[in-house]
């Protein structure tokens, strides 16, 4: 069974990502790390003690769908009520509705243990998060007064409806229908597809954020608007009315997350009566709708890394405890009598090795982010440097994290053999949870586009430039401690630095250049290039900053297991950004 690794949080967190610098010069309040650990530990317990052991029921039950209700598993609702009263749900809200304004490492902190107790139950909460912070941006005072305190609470929950059928990862061609009203709402008429905890029992309300078209509105992506259209009205003084004129049609039967109620929504179709038109009000300007989206965005997709980080680390507790207990053949060096536990054979240990120092960077490179967004909102000198560096950080953070939560539970089932295989051991929900993270919020493939095109160019290159920097402080930081146990790690990480730079140069002339399709053909392999290079680097600065003891000599042997083991894949991932594009045009003819 899961159990939440606070300690190993709370060091990350503070001696990685930048907490303890961030606390220490007054940026963070009154936070001190006595009430991180203490936040952080109440969250480990809620986590590992209520959540955890509803996993497996949320995952054989489902969410089911009846009459247009949608019941989720046994036990949830009451799991989802607790959950809430414990003001997780508000804790970077603002004050002013009920919220602790606490920084964003603390919440995706949290999160992250959310979602390795059940990443179908956490999505619930994750969504409503995106909402609020949408609707505090860019809502009316009117807007924010009638919705955001019940919603901070978690009293009401929220949703994202932007996809359709044919508009996905292009939303310019979305269809949804918005009309005006005399009275200054809308009404809203359309389908929307996936869209997740669209419908269930475990709150009185649903308000749901619609991306929707206005009659006169411009084509493409300049042509969208944004919605605020609750499952039952509210009216003025806070009790909920009428029905609105939307529904659940159906819910799509997955791989994974079945715990997690993926809805058709209706909007519009006069289902209950009455005049036909679901009842919306806007939230920002008039086509503006997806620009209030792209606010929310590097949370939202920071929140889905946040999940590859939680698989890994769930995937790797079940798999290192499997691998203790089976025995099987004789290990070199065994000298018990019979079988050796298989977690003394050098390829189980590469695997666990491989899990683990995965889990650890993926976890370091989601924090720093956190880091970023939250030095964004409170350094007031640095902003938009900090506001770059978040923005730099989100795509590596969400693809690199998501991938490696597949990579890590699929090595989990690998570890433990043909058992993995079977459901009963848990290790292939795991697997089966993981799979959609790589895909929604964008695809990890939309996000290496973002990458490349947007973030490398900004300040002209200049916060890439800078980062890199930094990266190379950290392998001199290895080099000049001396210190035996790193191996070869220096020489490790300044070889992938330097791939990484490299690769850099190379797209960033050949955007200068407009050779779009060269740049666009290495975005992949350039954004797990990325990745690596921080793995590398923060297990490294974890390493310098452990405690001199026998858990920081471990700290010290995983990351030189990365940096000698996972890091030379850094060499040909440059060689692929660099040299790949013209064979991939070439191999265009293959599907003529
Ligand atoms: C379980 C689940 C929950 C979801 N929850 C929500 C939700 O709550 N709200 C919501 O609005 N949506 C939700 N979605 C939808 C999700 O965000 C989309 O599935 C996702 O954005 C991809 O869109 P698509 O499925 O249409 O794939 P497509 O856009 O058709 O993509 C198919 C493939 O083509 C690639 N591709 C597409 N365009 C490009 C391009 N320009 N360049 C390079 N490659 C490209 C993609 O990377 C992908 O590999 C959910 C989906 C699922 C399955």
């Amino acid at each position: 069974m899961y159990k939440a690794p606070v300690e190993e949080i709370a060091f990350t967190l503070k001696h990685v990502a930048g907490m303890a610098q961030a606390i220490d010069s007054g940026l963070l309040g009154d936070l001190g790390e006595d009430l991180v650990e203490a936040i952080l530990a109440e969250a480990g317990r809620f986590a590992t003690e209520e959540i955890a052991p509803l996993a497996e029921i949320g995952d054989r039950q489902g969410a089911r769908l009846s009459d247009g209700e949608v019941s989720t598993p046994d036990g949830w609702r009451d799991l989802y009520r607790n959950w809430a009263a414990g003001g997780w749900n508000g804790l970077t809200a603002p004050e002013d509705f009920g919220g602790q304004a606490l920084p964003h490492m603390l919440n995706v902190a949290a999160l992250e243990m959310w979602n390795s107790g059940s990443m179908a139950f956490a999505l619930c909460p994750t969504l409503t998060m995106g909402a609020v912070e949408a609707l505090n941006v860019h809502g009316s005072a009117a807007l924010k007064e009638k919705y955001l305190a019940r919603m901070v609470s978690g009293e009401w929950t929220g949703t994202m409806n932007l996809t359709e059928p044919h508009a996905g990862s292009d939303l310019g061609v979305l269809k949804a229908r918005a009309e005006r009203c005399e009275d200054g709402s809308y009404r809203i008429f359309g389908q929307k597809i996936f869209i997740t905890w669209g419908e269930h029992d475990v709150a009185e309300n649903i308000i749901h954020l619609v991306l929707a078209r206005l009659p006169d509105a411009p084509p493409g992506t300049r042509g969208i608007s944004l919605f605020l259209v609750p499952k039952f009205l509210v009216d003025d003084d806070g009790s909920l009315g009428a029905r609105n004129d939307l529904y659940c049609h159906s819910l799509e039967h997955k791989l994974g997350i079945h715990g997690s109620p993926t809805c058709t929504m209706i909007y519009g179709d006069g289902k209950f009566g009455g005049e036909k038109g679901a009842v919306g009000w806007l939230i920002g300007e008039e086509n503006r709708g997806l620009a209030c989206m792209f606010t929310m965005m590097n949370n939202a997709r920071l929140a889905v890394g946040m999940q590859g980080v939680a698989i890994c680390e769930a995937a790797t507790q079940k798999a290192i405890a499997y691998a203790r207990e089976r025995t099987q053949g004789r290990a070199p060096g065994w000298n018990g009598s019979g079988m050796s536990p298989i977690i003394d054979h050098p390829d189980v240990i590469r695997m666990l090795l491989t899990m683990k120092a995965l889990t650890q960077g993926s976890r370091a490179i989601a924090y720093a982010c956190a880091h970023a967004i939250d030095m964004a909102h409170r350094a007031a000198d640095r902003r938009e440097h900090w506001q770059e560096r978040a923005a730099l950080l989100t795509p590596i953070a969400k693809s690199f994290a998501t991938d490696a939560g597949v990579d890590v539970a699929s090595l989990g089932i690998q570890v433990h053999g043909g058992m993995g295989f079977i459901e009963e051991t848990g290790a292939a929900r795991y697997l089966r949870d993981a799979r959609i993270a790589p895909i929604y919020e964008g695809t990890n493939g939309i996000q290496a586009i973002d990458l490349v095109t947007r973030k490398l160019p900004l300040s002209a290159g200049g916060q890439i430039r800078v980062f890199i920097a930094e990266l190379k402080a950290i392998a001199e930081a290895v080099r000049s401690s001396n210190l035996d146990g790193f191996g070869t790690t220096a020489e490790r990480l300044e070889a992938a630095i330097t791939d990484l730079e490299e690769a850099t140069d190379w797209l960033l002339t050949r955007l200068t250049r407009g050779q779009s399709a060269e740049a666009l053909s290495g975005a992949t392999p350039y954004q797990r290039l990325f990745g690596l290079a921080l793995v590398g680097c923060y297990l490294a600065k974890g390493g310098l900053a452990r405690p001199a003891d026998r858990a920081g000599e471990g700290r010290i042997a995983l990351c030189r297991f990365a940096a000698e083991n996972l890091l030379s894949e850094t060499a040909a991932l440059k060689d692929r950004v660099v040299n790949g594009a013209e064979a991939l045009a070439a191999a265009h003819s293959v599907f003529a």
